[in-house]
């Protein structure tokens, strides 16, 4: 187990959120964001192309392959995953361990397979499933995007449906009904720290 102060504070205060795809993460989250300023939300490093409206170092840090390739050499990364179109995303790790030393709630909004490394790296972390209301929801807000084509839809109905299959290894589960409601029931619970 590597050493470094999230792993000795007690409690640590680090909630991980994921989910399906499509279920409302990142809109749960950025509800978080505009309503509790008290609660610190990671900010990824991705190698996806920014989108219109997004900020670096805000909404994510924009790195090309190479950058990328050197936080996961030099194990500047809690956790990486690819996650949609090859392109890779992970967790700085240096900014979650200031935040928990400094005793700052702390939020991850990850995908499936980076909180199963989080959670081998910081079992006492509080992971936090989103779900739908129902698989029919989950399949018209994925459709509802329109920003996929057909086969990618089909593609990410596949991993939806194995991604809904992980909510038992979850300490807890909150549905997204409305995205009000889902945020502050996760505020809720960040506030109420690990376990
Ligand atoms: P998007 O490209 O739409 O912003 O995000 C796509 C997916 O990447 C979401 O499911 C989100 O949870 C996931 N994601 C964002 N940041 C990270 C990260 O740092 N690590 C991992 N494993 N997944 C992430």
């Amino acid at each position: 187990r590597p050493p470094g102060p999230a792993h000795r504070a007690a409690p640590a205060r680090l909630t991980v959120l994921a989910g399906p795809t499509a279920v409302g993460k990142g809109s749960v989250t950025a509800w978080v964001r505009e309503h509790h300023p008290e609660v610190w939300i990671s900010v990824s490093a991705t190698t996806r192309r920014r989108r219109p409206g997004e900020q670096d170092g805000v909404h994510y840090h924009f790195v090309d392959d190479a950058e990328f390739d050197r936080l996961v050499a030099e194990d500047e990364l809690l956790e990486w995953a690819v996650v949609h179109r090859g392109a890779r995303y992970g967790t700085p790790r240096g900014p979650v361990e200031e935040a928990l030393a400094a005793g700052r709630q702390a939020l991850l909004e990850i995908d499936l397979q980076g909180a199963r490394q989080v959670r081998r790296r910081m079992p006492q972390a509080q992971f936090v499933f989103l779900a739908p209301p129902s698989w029919d929801e989950l399949v018209r807000r994925l459709v509802g995007r329109g920003t996929e084509d057909a086969a990618e839809r089909e593609r990410r109905l596949g991993t939806a449906r194995e991604e809904l299959a992980a909510e038992p290894e979850f300490d807890v589960t909150v549905v997204n009904r409305r995205i009000p409601d889902a945020g502050a029931r996760l505020v809720e619970l960040i506030g109420l720290g690990s376990r």
